[in-house]
């Protein structure tokens, strides 16, 4: 029974197989999936695949790449409010450049972090006035992610969230376990030595599988095929991570499925 804690079955990529990949996955042993929203009309997909599937669950949220849009707030908020949408998420910042996106001019620069920061505020708020759980993204911007989140931390997020993809850095985990956030793992881990060896040290009780499909396609099929990964393939980052941290897969698997239950409070 394995908890696909974040995978994009929403996005284009998957347009009309969704039903095929997810019971692709469950034939490897992938039961459980959480579809994250990234702006309204992948938030809305979710939900519609997590009403049609069982053991399929949706967040709601506007990832930081979609900042500078115009978004509908009220309408966000009337998705987060539905029973099957169980967190608020991507939500986050993410400083890194990258050289290609759907966002014409798309640039890092000081009021772009300004607007992401706002989103990310109101979004947690959100979360916070629903009861409801967080995935968070992060990508070279730890210094004002900690920063906000030391602000806006309360109580009601304990157990409640997750630092999906984390990256590998002593001050994130140290935060994480201060304040009971689970640590999201990806295929990544297979091909990274850095990232292994981190987590490597985190504490089974605090760790989640994800694959976020369509990317971070996990060794050893990331060579012939890396694009688009798919949740089946989340049983080699579960039997690399049970080697890494030597535990038999059923340990690591019932414990991050046990995890994942106790984030989205299902
Ligand atoms: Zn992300
Ligand atoms: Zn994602």
């Amino acid at each position: 029974m394995i908890f696909d804690t974040h995978c994009h079955l929403n996005f284009e990529v998957f347009n009309n197989q969704e039903e095929s990949v997810i019971s692709r996955a469950r034939k490897a042993g992938i039961n459980y999936f959480l579809i994250p929203g990234s702006d309204l009309p992948t938030s809305q997909k979710a939900l519609n695949l997590a009403k049609k599937n069982q053991n399929v669950f949706a967040s709601a949220g506007i990832h930081p790449h979609h900042a500078q849009d115009q978004v509908d707030i009220k309408k966000l908020e009337s998705l987060i409010k539905m029973l099957k949408v169980c967190a608020v998420g991507e939500i986050g910042l993410d400083y890194h450049q990258y050289p290609k996106t759907k966002h014409e001019n798309y640039q890092i620069n000081s009021q772009f972090k300004e607007d992401q920061k706002i989103l990310f505020i109101k979004q947690i708020k959100l979360a916070q006035k629903y009861q409801k759980s967080i995935i968070f993204h992060n990508r070279e911007a730890k210094e004002d992610l900690l920063t906000i989140l030391k602000i806006y931390w309360n109580e009601g997020l304990k157990n409640r969230t997750v630092l999906h993809c984390c990256e590998p850095d002593e001050e994130l985990l140290a935060f994480a376990k201060k304040n009971h956030i689970f640590i999201g793992v990806d295929g990544d881990v297979t091909c990274w030595n850095k990232k292994a060896r981190f987590i490597k040290k985190v504490p089974l009780e605090m760790l989640v599988l994800e694959t976020d499909s369509p990317y971070l396609t996990p060794e050893p099929i990331k060579k012939e095929k890396s694009f688009p990964n798919e949740p089946k393939n989340l049983i080699l980052v579960a039997r690399f991570i049970a080697n890494l941290k030597n535990v038999p897969l059923e340990t690591l698997v019932s414990q991050t499925t046990v995890n994942a239950q106790k984030i989205f409070n299902l």
